[in-house]
């Protein structure tokens, strides 16, 4: 090569080299579409239904959300629209939903039972027949399940079952069988715990009691249950959901996924209302970057709906939520956040 040639060669792989930087550099900025696993419909009705779908869509094109898993929360009564009434609302949308169902079913009917550890035989064969027929409808999972649920507000009931009560087991083993997931509300206890002062006017107890144990019998009843513990990162008033005991329980239970709801003023949290990222949960999103999907716990609420008071108010809070899983996803690595954000949802609740 003559000297005359280097400065040219020079130029032209310099301009390549900054094209491609150029390039690499729009591609990042791209922001990840990502799958909401934890989205609630306050509904009563289809036609209320069909109004939060519309709401829902346009919100995932603004923000750039690939699919809703829509799905009641944890109801002590039924009335919410749930199961096979929700899938046949959001199947006309085609997938850009899926349905997790028995919030507003199962979930009552078990915390009826809540207090008995011996249920009669034929309860438990009526739930499981139910829990199938859930199954059938064409719904992806069994959720939101609360197993320990405490009350955030007047209006928001206190909830408490062990996590191996018989009809939870009798759940995981249809989950097992039908290959869904249950996704699961577990305010975690190790020790016993005071109830914190700024909860002590709702319907909490004084105490809570330890609850894990029972929650890892749960997890070793059957391992083909795919259990989503709910809420990773997020709001703890206990302080006990911490990267430690989350990392401990994922080495020992390899059906254990868990859902990110990431941002709250309590302390520990994975990101801060300023926008701050915990770089201890990250840590652990990458360790086990399979077990993790996204579920921002944000509400649409039907205004006719008579169930939805407690609801109308988190329902505010579900925006700046979504913005800190935005804010997690633009933290990662970005082959770290194509897995957290999407990959993992779409295999776990099989989305495809
Ligand atoms: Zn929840």
């Amino acid at each position: 090569m003559s000297k005359l040639h280097r400065p040219f060669h020079a130029s032209v792989a310099a301009l390549l080299w900054l094209a491609s930087g150029l390039f690499f550099t729009q591609a990042q900025a791209q922001p990840i579409a990502w799958v909401d696993v934890h989205f609630h419909f306050i509904a009563e009705s289809a036609g209320g239904a069909e109004q939060l779908a519309n709401q829902g869509l346009e919100l995932m094109n603004q923000e750039r959300i690939r699919r809703l898993v829509v799905l009641p929360p944890p109801q002590s009564k039924t009335g919410a629209l749930d199961g096979s009434q929700l899938v046949e609302v959001l199947k006309k949308h085609g997938d850009r939903f899926a349905v997790v169902a028995g919030g507003a079913t199962l979930n009552p009917i078990l915390h009826n039972y809540s207090k008995q550890t011996q249920v009669p035989e034929a309860t438990l064969k009526e739930f499981r027949e139910q829990a199938l027929r859930i199954a059938d409808s064409g719904v992806v999972g069994f959720g939101e399940i609360a197993l320990h649920h405490l009350s955030l507000n007047i209006k928001h009931d206190y909830e408490s079952v062990p996590a191996d009560h018989p009809m939870l087991l009798v759940l995981a083993d249809v989950a097992a069988e039908r290959d869904l997931v249950m996704d699961l509300h577990f305010d975690p206890v190790l020790t016993l715990t005071p109830v914190p002062a700024e909860l002590k006017e709702f319907n909490n107890p004084d105490i809570f009691q330890p609850n894990i144990e029972a929650f890892e019998r749960l997890l070793q009843h059957n391992r083909k249950a795919k259990i989503v513990w709910a809420h990773a990162g997020g709001l703890d008033f206990i302080g006990q959901y911490t990267p430690m005991l989350v990392r401990d329980m994922l080495s020992r239970h390899s059906n254990l996924f868990l859902s990110i709801r990431p941002m709250a003023r309590t302390p520990g949290v994975m990101v801060t209302p300023s926008g701050e990222v915990n770089p201890e949960w990250v840590q652990i999103v990458q360790e086990y970057s399979d077990r993790f999907v996204f579920g921002s716990d944000s509400f649409l609420v039907d205004p006719s709906a008579k169930s939805g008071s407690a609801a109308r108010l988190f329902a505010e809070r579900s925006k700046a939520q979504r913005m800190g899983i935005r804010r997690v996803l633009m933290a990662l690595p970005r082959e770290l956040a194509r897995k957290v954000g999407f990959e993992n949802a779409e295999r776990l609740y099989r989305l495809k």
